[in-house]
């Protein structure tokens, strides 16, 4: 047997999954948002300048496609805001800001484990090209509304912080590189001193304990802000309380790609164990420029997680309006002589919009057993005499009531 690739799932009933696409797109048309579809496979320089080149995501965890003598360097992408990014630019968009939204396969060479997988599903949603502060609080009111809502999920906590402008981190960088390297933090792990020196911010995401008790003390980005910022902070935090969001400041959440700043957050449930995160985003003002437009575009997004959304839905999808399956209606012929009857009669009603299956193969106690398993509403057996008769013995599964039909009024009797 060949098993699938570590860290992939099968998914083997999608109704869950489809529900939870279905909708976030009408959810998103209501706020004006326009679908879009982006390629999986990307430049690896997409990633490498916008990710950062110190990020785990482009260190370690690029699924690189190997092009051979052709030496182009592609790769699985591992997520879609540089790839939405990247299409705004190359399409030459003029209509700001652009709000959109898509849906798809993420890929990165994690540890797996529960909820994390190396291929995944993300919905990422982006408003490129406002500077408005109240579109942040917005943005997250739209996804809280969403997961509260929609998908009537109440077991979750909005974490936000404020990473401020380029200069405000540049100034913040150096009081946190004092403090890793000071005595109060001497006590910090090694992954967390080689991150002092690469990517200093990510120190916080650290998960020994330890490390996390020295944190407390560490200066916060948010109390360090410029004016203007500070003023930003406060704007965001009083739309969110006027819009009813329920928040929680987290000094120490700076997420993981380089591209953030200003306002960050994520969506965090306390059922998902160790990863708890099932939606992440935030500003990125300068990206649009770092990827190469003429003009910087403000910007901001998210990414909701699908597979981390499905755990939490799992356990309480019983409140949730899926789609009922359709009365299913199955076609038994008794031998090799009704086969071709049956696939006609199958034919006529699936042309009517009838859920039609044949069960060909069995004896008729174990077809009935089965299409009764199948949850078929209605049996339709298909004999020599029904042949001859031009009919068809038509059997109700639940009431057990079995009537004989001209084959031409069948449609009839099953469509009333
Ligand atoms: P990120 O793109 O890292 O900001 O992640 C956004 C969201 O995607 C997270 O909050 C997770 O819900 C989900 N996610 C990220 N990485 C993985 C993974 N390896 N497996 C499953 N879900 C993931």
């Amino acid at each position: 047997m060949i098993s699938r690739v570590k860290g992939t799932q099968d998914f083997l009933d999608l109704t869950l999954f489809n529900f939870v696409i279905n909708q976030i797109k009408k959810h998103l048309a209501t706020y004006h948002f326009t679908e879009i579809a982006t390629p999986i496979i990307e430049p690896v320089d997409l990633f490498k300048r916008s990710l950062g080149i110190y990020t785990d995501v482009v260190t370690k965890e690029m699924f690189l496609i190997d092009t051979g003598e052709r030496k182009e360097k592609i790769c699985l992408r591992p997520e879609a805001t540089a790839s939405t990014v990247r299409a705004f630019i190359e399409n030459n968009i003029q209509q700001i800001p652009w709000k959109v939204f898509s849906h798809g396969p993420m890929f990165r060479y994690e540890r797996p484990q529960k909820g994390r997988y190396r291929q995944f599903h993300q919905i990422t949603i982006e408003i490129i090209g406002s500077r408005a502060m109240a579109q942040d609080s917005q943005l997250i009111k739209m996804i809280d509304r969403f997961f509260h809502e929609i998908l009537q999920l109440n077991n979750y906590a909005l974490h936000i912080n404020f990473l401020g402008c380029f200069d405000d981190r540049k100034v913040y960088r150096e009081l946190l590189k004092d403090f890793l390297e000071g005595p109060k933090a001497a006590g910090i792990c090694d992954r967390c001193k080689e991150r002092t020196q690469r990517n200093i911010m990510r120190t916080f995401d650290c998960k020994n304990p330890q490390c996390q008790s020295i944190y407390r003390n560490a200066p916060f980005i948010a109390d360090n802000l410029c004016k203007a910022c500070d003023q930003e902070w406060q704007h965001v935090q009083n739309d969110l309380a006027l819009l009813a969001v329920s928040h929680a400041y987290n000094p120490t959440l700076v997420r993981g790609l380089d591209y953030y700043n200003k306002t960050v957050f994520e969506f965090v449930s306390p059922q998902l164990g160790a990863q708890d995160a099932f939606c992440g985003g935030g500003r990125y003002d300068q990206l649009v420029g770092q990827l190469g437009a003429k003009e910087d575009q403000p910007s901001i997004g998210a990414a909701i997680g699908i597979e981390r959304l499905l755990l939490l839905l799992e356990q309480c999808k019983d409140k949730l309006p899926l789609p009922t399956l359709p009365s299913l209606q199955v076609i038994i012929p008794m031998s090799d002589a009704q086969y071709s009857l049956a696939l006609l009669l199958a034919d006529t009603l699936q042309a009517y919009d009838l859920v039609v299956d044949i069960l060909f193969e069995g004896s008729l106690k174990s077809r009935m057993r089965k299409a009764n398993k199948m949850g078929a509403t209605y049996v339709l057996i298909l004999g020599q005499e029904e042949q001859e008769a031009k009919e068809v013995t038509v059997k109700h599964m639940v009431t057990g009531e079995e009537k004989r039909i001209a084959q031409v009024n069948v449609v009839d009797y099953l469509k009333k």
